[in-house]
């Protein structure tokens, strides 16, 4: 406990000293004695008055004296100058607990720590449910805690004991498969057509990383996320890896099913886990596929907890268009109109990429790339696409894998290796059925969902197309 007689001397030995008087003023809260508290941070902003460490201990004085809203409006005051500012970000976690609102107390707390890890509290994390005996992750937020408060136990004015950081048997290597990074298998090349929504790949992320310089020059704010969305099979996955291999970092392909956890708490938990391993491995692409079960309609979530799932995935987003660290996270969905709008707008996902159906060119290009890894004979690609409307993608190649097949079972009963010929195909393609017409009869069922909804303008289109053909 520091003296405070002596640091009251000190103020007055040196008035003007701005340092000193916070640290006067923190030693006041700190036993508690909010009035005086209050007394020495005001001194402060005479001498200075935009000083947000004075400003911040006046909301934590006034939240000791009780007056709860009058805290807030000035821990929300002084965020809204600056949202990083993580000490007002915790003094807010503590606000909304005092009003009990866990998620919000939660989003808060996942936000100070994320801007400053040095402020990680086991006992607040303990009190927010963030913390039990299975989870490894919150364990990992504790002991970087510790690592991190060591020298300096001022730099957490709410810490508390360790607690028990006993994990049950089995759980101690789930997090080691969790939010793995590995080297993309496919650039841009790779991919047939898409070139539009390539370009905007480009535009959006790697253009800025290949060009840090000019994107600073330019003021361009971080541009962190990209939702693709179409028919399955269509190069959503395909097409996000690129976006890494293109830009020459790694890849985390995120399973859904990892992040979700029937836990209270847990989910939420496993994806600042996942982003935080993100922020670790900068520059780096991470793919949500069927980014509509943790993103979707907040209004249709009668489920609390995967409402609060999806608040901590909007303010993960909100964290990325914040920060200058180079994660760059894809959405990929088949049904874009469960996702909840909040996710569109500007600083989150953004005005979503349209991954279409293969036209006849695109056709044309992925059917040769399929063909060239094959033992073929001289083929008439053209025919084949133009035979193939309404296929994506995978049905593509799937023509190939039917023929294959095939031709193995011949080659093993003759004894003789042929190669795939026209007359092959055309048979594989009579067992393929187009997997987007399916697709496209949900989309217009759906459309009222997204009638009127510009976001979606492409699928629109899209169906009328796909009506007219
Ligand atoms: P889903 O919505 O079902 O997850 P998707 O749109 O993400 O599907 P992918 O998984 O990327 O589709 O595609 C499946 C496979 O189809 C790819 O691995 C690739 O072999 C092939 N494919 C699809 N589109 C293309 C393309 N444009 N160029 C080359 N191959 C493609």
């Amino acid at each position: 406990m520091p003296d405070l007689d002596s640091l009251r001397q000190a103020t007055e030995d040196s008035p003007e000293d701005i340092r000193l008087m916070i640290h006067y003023g923190h030693a006041l809260l700190d036993a508690d004695q909010a009035d005086r508290a209050l007394v020495a941070f005001t001194r402060v902003l005479e001498l200075e008055p935009r000083d947000r460490e004075a400003r911040l201990g006046i909301a934590q004085a006034l939240f000791q004296k009780g007056e709860v809203s009058e805290a807030a409006v000035r821990a929300e005051a002084i965020l809204a100058e600056d949202s990083s500012f993580a000490g007002a970000h915790i003094l807010l976690s503590l606000l909304h607990l005092a009003e009990h609102d866990q998620t919000r107390a939660i989003e808060e707390y996942l936000c100070a720590v994320s801007a400053d890890r040095s402020l990680a509290d086991r006992k607040l994390e303990s009190v927010l449910g963030l913390v039990g005996p299975s989870s490894q992750a919150s364990k990992t937020i504790a002991e970087d805690s510790r690592a991190t408060q060591g020298s300096d136990p001022e730099s957490n004015h709410f810490s508390g004991d360790s607690g028990s950081d006993d994990l049950p048997p089995g759980m101690e290597s789930e997090e080691e498969n969790f939010a793995n990074p590995v080297n993309p298998r496919f650039c841009f090349e790779d991919v047939g057509g898409l070139q539009e929504a390539k370009q905007e790949l480009r535009r959006r992320w790697i253009a800025r990383l290949e060009n840090p310089g000019l994107a600073k020059a330019y003021k361009i704010a971080p541009n962190n996320c990209a939702l693709l969305y179409g028919p399955p099979g269509c190069g959503k996955s395909m097409l996000a890896e690129a976006v890494a291999g293109e830009a020459g970092c790694r890849v985390i392909h995120v399973g859904i099913h990892e992040i979700l956890d029937p836990y209270f708490g847990s989910s939420e938990r496993n994806l600042y886990h996942l982003m935080e391993v993100a922020r670790e491995e900068a520059p780096i692409v991470v793919i949500f596929d069927h980014v509509d079960t943790i993103a979707g309609d907040r209004q249709r979530l009668r489920d609390n907890q995967a409402r609060n799932l999806a608040n901590q995935f909007l303010h993960q987003l909100h964290l990325l268009s914040t920060s200058t660290v180079p994660v760059f996270v894809i959405g990929c969905t088949d049904s874009p109109w469960h996702v909840d709008r909040s996710f569109l707008r500007p600083g989150r996902f953004g005005q979503p990429i349209f991954v279409a159906p293969p036209e006849y060119l695109e056709r044309l290009e992925i059917l040769e790339k399929v063909a060239s890894s094959r033992p073929v004979e001289d083929l008439n690609i053209e025919d084949l696409a133009a035979s193939t409307r309404g296929f994506s993608g995978a049905d593509l190649k799937a023509i190939f894998e039917l023929a294959s097949e095939k031709a193995l079972g011949t080659a093993a009963t003759e004894n003789a290796f042929h190669l795939l010929g026209d007359e092959a195909l055309k048979e594989a393609v009579q067992g393929i059925t187009s997997s987007t017409n399916a697709w496209f009869k949900l989309a217009q069922k759906s459309m009222p969902k997204v009638r009127g909804d510009e976001a979606f303008s492409a699928i629109r289109q899209a169906v009328t197309d796909n009506r007219k053909a």
